[in-house]
């Protein structure tokens, strides 16, 4: 594999001098903050619930702000996709969760019951995770761009009772199968649109305006089931990662560390809370900090994001390497408009970060990109370039404060080699390893749900696997290799190359299909397919085209090939699996080598 970069690389370290805005970085200090840091110390910084009642995220991320001097502050500013601003101050959030909770409560649906989202970024998306927490219910969000497809499957394994949608998605993405999910009980709609003529639903304005906003959030064990979030493998069925109200103390404490958030800071995550970051991070830990967030329901325009940093005085800003490629692209001028000056702090995450980017954020915004590293399982972030410390461009950072990180020795299907349930720790600098870390941080996912061999497989020797490769520089930075499977990677989003081969060969005219990521300059990876045709079709542009309608109405635009290839010899191993990796190598020109040949003989 090609690391994305090296130490070795010209890029000279950022070196730190003085912090913009008067503002002291919360770690200036790495070594004794790591040393320091311990997450019995961190839970010290959260309320718990009152009485000694258990340990709920909702309370932490509103109730005890609107308990106390925060209360008139705002927690969320919505910039609305037709120019409006919608605005809840912490006390408003706090009544408006109370409505939602007792909604839920109201329709009977309880603690551990699953209550999904598929929404764009509006008010009540927010509500409904906040107030479904309060409920003890457990929330898991689905990205509003996914097709019917895999809508319909991550309700059906997560046991989903409650939906929460929009009546153009549910009309579009949920009615036509909801014969097939029996447990959905509940389809709860948002939105100004008529919708009076959609059978089977509820009216969420309604709901919400007649209930009361009064409620107490029942106890709650900090290992209570809080968040269900849907990740891909290289095979099978999407994996429901579980995670837990304790995870709020991992959020807090690196939205202290990682994001360097102050009590006064207008912080903008621009992740779909669909996603585990814009959850992670777009809601909870910047809401536990007390601080205002910024959401933006529009989709990306360079010249309208400038505008939003500068007009909503944005201090903290979380984003992704896609976006900062499309802003690289419009370029700099295009930001030179602006007064950026109450910007203190940029960071990136989800796939790797060019050093390019991170040095051109100096002429962009006078402030370097500071990447970060975590996944969907991780809960948290777990790797990062400090606000307070140099920044190396092209690494991914340190393990931060509570975090332990190795990197494993490699077997030939370059995951970790496991001997006898043992691991070899690479000591070594500059050494490609698999990312592994010691399990025992609070928002470490639980397992995925209802699947404990696929969660045991991701352990041995006392580490948790992550999957992904890395290597580490004489001083501990960690610098991304690649992934050690083949999932994919597009525009910070994880697709699972077999949930997109299996709606291929749904088409009539597919009779196998091979999916991988091809590079991009703009969004990392795109998705590409390659498709072998049953005896009856003949390749051609217009098959072609049918076969990217199908799988688009399906999957989704995030999700469906961007190209298709029509390939009726596909690579495999001698038991009939395609060989994803041989036609990766195939697709970059790179030697077939050793590496197709041990797996084809598998
Ligand atoms: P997800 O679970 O969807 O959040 O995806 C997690 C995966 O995204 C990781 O396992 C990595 O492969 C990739 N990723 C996340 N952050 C970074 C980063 N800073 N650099 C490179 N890859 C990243």
């Amino acid at each position: 594999m090609t690391p994305v970069s090296t130490p070795t690389t010209a890029w000279a370290t950022i070196r730190k001098r003085g912090w913009p805005r008067d503002v002291t970085p919360n770690v200036v200090d790495y070594e004794a903050a790591y040393a320091e840091f311990s997450w019995e110390a961190a839970r010290t910084a959260l309320d718990g619930l009152p009485g000694g009642r258990g340990l709920n995220i909702a309370h932490e991320a509103v109730d005890r702000h609107a308990a106390g001097p925060r209360r008139d502050r705002v927690a969320v500013r919505w910039l609305r996709r037709d120019g409006r601003t919608d605005e809840a101050t912490y006390g408003q959030l706090a009544r408006s969760t109370n409505r939602f909770a007792n909604v839920l409560a109201g329709l009977g649906v309880g603690r551990g019951d699953r209550v999904f989202t598929l929404l764009g970024r509006v008010p009540e998306l927010y509500v409904t995770v906040l107030g479904a927490l309060k409920n003890t219910s457990v929330v898991c969000p689905l990205f509003s761009a996914f097709g019917p497809e895999p809508v319909r499957q991550r309700l059906a394994l997560g046991d989903g009772r409650v939906l929460v949608t929009t009546p153009t998605l549910y009309r579009r993405k949920v009615a036509p199968v909801r014969d097939q999910l029996p447990q959905l009980e509940h389809v709860i709609l948002v939105g100004d649109e008529q919708h009076a003529d959609v059978h089977g639903t509820l009216d969420f304005a309604h709901l919400v305006a007649t209930a009361s906003d009064d409620f107490t959030i029942p106890p709650t064990d900090p290992e209570d089931m809080a968040l269900l979030h849907f990740t891909s493998g290289t095979t099978g069925t999407p994996k429901g990662a579980i995670h837990v109200h304790e995870a709020v103390v991992a959020h807090h404490a690196t939205g202290t560390s990682a994001l360097d958030l102050h009590d006064d800071d207008i912080f903008w995550c621009t992740a779909d809370p669909g996603w585990v970051t814009g959850m992670s991070y777009g809601i909870i830990a910047p809401l536990s900090h007390g601080v205002t967030c910024v959401v933006d329901e529009a989709e990306f325009d360079a010249e309208r994001w400038y505008r939003l940093l500068a007009s909503q005085g944005v201090t903290v800003w979380y984003t992704a390497p896609t976006a900062l490629r499309m802003l690289m692209r419009a370029g700099a001028d295009v930001a030179h408009g602006h007064d950026l000056s109450r910007l203190r702090f940029v960071a990136s995450v989800g796939e790797p970060l060019n050093p390019e980017v991170v040095v051109w954020g100096q002429t962009a915004f006078g402030l370097p990109v500071h990447d970060n590293w975590w996944q969907t399982e991780t809960g948290g972030i777990m790797v990062a370039n400090l606000a307070g410390c140099d920044i190396r461009p092209g690494s991914m950072g340190r393990a931060l404060p509570g975090v332990e990180v190795a990197l494993l020795a490699q077997g030939k299907d370059g995951r970790a080699e496991v001997r006898d349930g043992a691991v070899e720790v690479i000591d070594a600098a500059g050494v490609d390893g698999e990312l592994a870390l010691r399990p025992g941080w609070p928002s470490m996912f639980r397992g995925y749900l209802h699947e404990e061999s696929r969660y045991e497989a991701c352990f041995a020797g006392g580490w948790y696997l992550t999957g992904d490769v890395a290597r580490r520089d004489d001083d501990g930075w960690l610098w991304f290799v690649g992934r050690a499977d083949d999932v994919i990677k597009t525009a910070g989003h994880l697709i699972g190359p077999f949930e997109v081969e299996s709606a291929l060969m749904e088409h009539p005219a597919v009779a196998e299909a091979g999916v991988i990521g091809v590079p991009d300059p703009v969004a990392g990876e795109v998705v590409k397919a390659f498709v072998s045709l049953t005896d009856d079709h003949e390749p051609s542009d217009d098959l072609r085209l049918d076969i990217v309608g199908f799988a688009r109405r399906r999957l989704g635009a995030a999700v469906a090939p961007r190209e298709i290839a029509f390939d009726q010899h596909l690579p495999k191993t001698k038991s009939g699996k395609i060989l994803r990796r041989l036609l990766k190598a195939r697709e970059l020109g790179l030697p077939e080598g050793d590496l197709s040949t041990l797996e084809a003989a598998r």
